[in-house]
């Protein structure tokens, strides 16, 4: 059976079909984004990580933009994951995923089709690769072509971060190089640097015995974004004889959103002929009786690091919502890895109109998570973030204690509300906490 024949969610409406078929003709021919090897590898690492040997830190923007395609916003965004994952290492003594939600992060499923404002109703926003944000009708307008800036913007961001991350920027010997500017008097800046100095003794220490290091001058970056949109998703799902099989080559690691996780619709369908690790977001309206015939739809054989489900329940729901899944799957024998996204169950709106989050609740829904694994006997092993390396005032609370009137200074998500520098290292050393690190 193909997707085509299932109801396909959050899809926008082209207007054009013949337009729409020449700009996805065109990018079907369009070299792909990551390769079948890298793909494997990252399904290999995940199998490990279900094992509880590495521990996943997946993070990125809520949604990417073709205007924050720049040098510095991709290179902070990578600083921010470098000092997170440095923290995670340094804390857990296992090694560190690092899975960017990045370089493909640009469709956005939508609470409501379209949007009214002083009696005029247009196409609501779905991300850059569909249409734009502004509110008219030519930007709102599903533009095909932007099929094709998306997968060049893709390709943009991927190509500058491989030449980051294997030419020295992510060199261990060079910390300092991570660095953000505008973060200088943090406080958690100066904790941060205390850990790597003690990690630069300790490095130095080591060569001196046994010289260089190899593996410490690099690091594997993978890339994931939600497949929403599945004539893209499609026109980059390519067969590789090689490795026997279809592949969605636009990412490593694609994953299905809450809203379009039926068992019976378009993307459960998609994502079953594709040999990539997948992800399902799962959200407290899922129960056992949903969940285990979607694990048996996706991951069939039980293939290890085939499936992860990433539970966003809501600080004061997950204590109920969790348990009676992580039983389930337990009790069923069935083989995922288990990640917390402590981001999306915690979303509220400000009395003046911001999409924010407060960040005890964020660290409460992840706190309880680890709590609530160790109890059930299972594993928790990644968490999956919003956040960004701007100086953005869009989630309350954390080291600076950022109030509702901060949160106008610099608000500059597009979507939902991500954390900044201080509040994600400040998840980075809770989650070291919680592992008893
Ligand atoms: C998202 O990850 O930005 C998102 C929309 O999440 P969810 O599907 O969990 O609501
Ligand atoms: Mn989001």
């Amino acid at each position: 059976m193909s997707w085509q024949q299932c109801v396909a969610l959050q899809q926008p409406q082209y207007e054009d079909l013949a337009e729409l078929s020449r700009a996805l003709g065109e990018l079907s021919q369009l070299p792909p984004l990551v390769t079948s090897w890298e793909v494997l590898a990252l399904k290999q690492a995940l199998a490990e990580a279900q094992e509880g040997k590495r521990f996943l830190l997946q993070g990125g923007d809520c949604a990417e933009s073709f205007a924050d395609c720049t040098s510095p916003i991709i290179s902070n965004r990578l600083k921010v994951l470098l000092q997170m994952s440095l923290v995670l290492v340094h804390g857990l003594k296992q090694p560190v995923l690092r899975v960017g939600r990045f370089a493909g992060q640009y469709a956005k499923p939508r609470s409501a089709d379209t949007e009214t404002h002083d009696g005029v109703t247009l196409p609501s926003f779905r991300g850059d690769v569909v249409n734009g944000p502004d509110f008219t009708a030519a930007a709102r307008r599903p533009d095909p072509q932007r099929l094709i800036r998306g997968h060049a913007h893709s390709a943009l961001t991927m190509n500058f971060v491989r030449a980051l991350v294997d030419g020295g920027f992510a060199d261990l010997h060079h910390p300092e190089y991570w660095d953000l500017a505008w973060v200088e008097h943090s406080p958690l800046a100066a904790e941060y640097r205390r850990m790597v100095a003690g990690i630069g003794d300790s490095l130095r220490f080591m060569e001196t015995l046994a010289g260089p290091i190899a593996g410490f001058t690099r690091v594997d970056f993978f890339t994931s974004h939600e497949a929403l949109l599945l004539h893209y998703e499609q026109a980059l799902t390519r067969q590789v004889p090689r490795h026997r099989g279809w592949f969605n080559l636009s990412t490593h690691f694609p994953w299905i959103g809450m809203r379009t996780a039926a068992l019976d619709g378009a993307h459960v369908e998609y994502f079953r002929g594709i040999r990539n690790p997948i992800a399902v977001k799962v959200g407290p309206s899922v129960t056992p009786e949903l969940l285990l015939p979607l694990i048996d739809a996706l991951n069939p054989e039980d293939e290890p690091g085939r499936l992860t489900l990433i539970h966003r329940m809501g600080h004061a729901s997950i204590a109920e919502k969790l348990p009676p899944l992580l039983d389930a799957v337990r009790r069923a024998g069935r083989r995922v890895l288990w990640v917390a996204d402590p981001m999306h169950g915690n979303t509220e709106n400000t009395s003046i109109g911001y999409k924010t989050r407060r960040f005890d609740n964020i660290r409460s829904e992840l706190d309880q998570a680890f709590d609530i694994h160790a109890a059930a006997g299972t594993h928790l092993g990644g968490v999956h973030l919003e956040l960004t390396g701007e100086d953005v005032t869009e989630c309350m609370g954390g080291a600076r204690d950022l109030s509702e009137a901060d949160l106008q200074r610099a608000y500059k998500s597009m979507v939902d509300p991500r954390l900044n520098y201080e509040q994600s290292l400040e998840l980075a050393m809770l989650i070291v906490r919680k592992s008893g690190g």
